[in-house]
Formats: C-alpha cells, sequence, structure tokens
C-alpha cells in the first residue's frame, strides 16, 4: 500500500508546476534511495546538473564523495534516502528563493512524513535555513545536534562545498560519524530498528 501511495506521490510531483523553477528544469528529481522507512534522511539544496539530467539526487561529483562516505561508515542503502529542498533545478545552480523552496517544501513534508526518519541531515546552509532556522549561521551550527519536532538534526557541510574546500573535509566526515554513532546509539536503545 505504502509504495502505491509513494508511486502516487512521485506522478503527481513529477507533474509540479508551483513555482517557476518548472520553466526550466528538464525533470523534477523526487530523490535517491528505496521509498520504504530510513532512519537517516539527508537533505540538500537542490538538483545540479547531472541530477536534472538524470533525475535522481546526488549524482554528480557531490554525490559520489557522498556516497563514499556513507559506504565507509558502514551505512546500508535501507539506512538513508536522499532529497532536496527544491525538488526542480534552480537555473546555474543559484540558491532556491524563499518563495520557490516554501512552495517545494509540502512535497519533501510528504517524504518525511512517509520515510519516517529519526534523523535529518541538513547538508549545507540552505537545507539548515529551511528545516533548522532562517538565520542559521552553517559555520557555527555545524555537527551540532538540534531537536526540532521529534527529529534529531544535524546540519553539516554540503559535499559540494567540501569539493570546492578540501580543509571542509574533515568536518564532514565527523559529523557524518555522528550520525553513524546515534543510529547505533538509538538502535541498541531499541528507539530505531
Ligand atoms: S521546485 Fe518544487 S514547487 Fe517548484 S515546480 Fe519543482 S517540484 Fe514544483
Amino acid at each position: 500500500m505504502e509504495e502505491d501511495n509513494w508511486s502516487r506521490f512521485e506522478a503527481t510531483c513529477r507533474q509540479c508546476r508551483k513555482c517557476p523553477l518548472c520553466e526550466t528544469r528538464t525533470q523534477v528529481v523526487i530523490g535517491r534511495g528505496e521509498p520504504h522507512r530510513v532512519p537517516v534522511l539527508l537533505v540538500g539544496e537542490g538538483p545540479g546538473e547531472q541530477e536534472d539530467l538524470q533525475g535522481k539526487a546526488f549524482v554528480g561529483r557531490a554525490g559520489q564523495l557522498l556516497d563514499l562516505l556513507l559506504e565507509s561508515l558502514r551505512f546500508e542503502p535501507t539506512d538513508w534516502y536522499i532529497a532536496n529542498i527544491v525538488k526542480c533545478r534552480p537555473p546555474g545552480n543559484r540558491e532556491p528563493s524563499d518563495e520557490e523552496a516554501a512552495a517545494c517544501l509540502p512535497w519533501l513534508r510528504w517524504q518525511v512524513k512517509t520515510l519516517r526518519p529519526a534523523i535529518l541531515v541538513c547538508l549545507g546552509r540552505t537545507a539548515a535555513r529551511h528545516l533548522v532556522d532562517k538565520d542559521i549561521r552553517i559555520t557555527a551550527a555545524r555537527g551540532q545536534w538540534v531537536e526540532r519536532q521529534g527529529f534529531l538534526i544535524l546540519p553539516t557541510w554540503h559535499p559540494a562545498a567540501v569539493l570546492r574546500d578540501p580543509a571542509k573535509k574533515s568536518d564532514l566526515w565527523l559529523d557524518m560519524e555522528k550520525v553513524r554513532l546515534k543510529l547505533d546509539e538509538l538502535r541498541r536503545e531499541g528507539k530505531y530498528v
């Protein structure tokens, strides 16, 4: 039944024209991962060029870096799903406007409700602004757990920022290690099976 709901969600979302990004997209990028209950939902900013072409989230160089990181920290493919604040590519990879994000967030909320993660990872400032605090400063907030509406949220660098500035790589690694340890802890305590 859940899969039927997800298929209906995808079909509706792919037709979305709720904001101007629909005019320039190649396709709507729903996310990447299995649409089952997952403990960790990673949220980025928006699709880039490769994502827009292939229709999947985080398949470019930043996604490859993230995959490597998830694999090296022993995350199973069933442990995570990855999506973005907006589901259509902003032209030139600019940051989505607040209006575009507000138009798109109901889709992400539906995914959160369906995937029922315990942990949300905000990849970069844009995700942290829309999921934690509009005035967030990512340099200060990264690596610090926040609790919101029953979710444990960890802001960290976007992998694309790490590609631009390799000095941030160890921070991203450390933060994702925290996610790994928190997930192990939740499972040990029987809070997430
Ligand atoms: S970005 Fe979101 S709200 Fe805007 S058209 Fe795409 S799916 Fe719809």
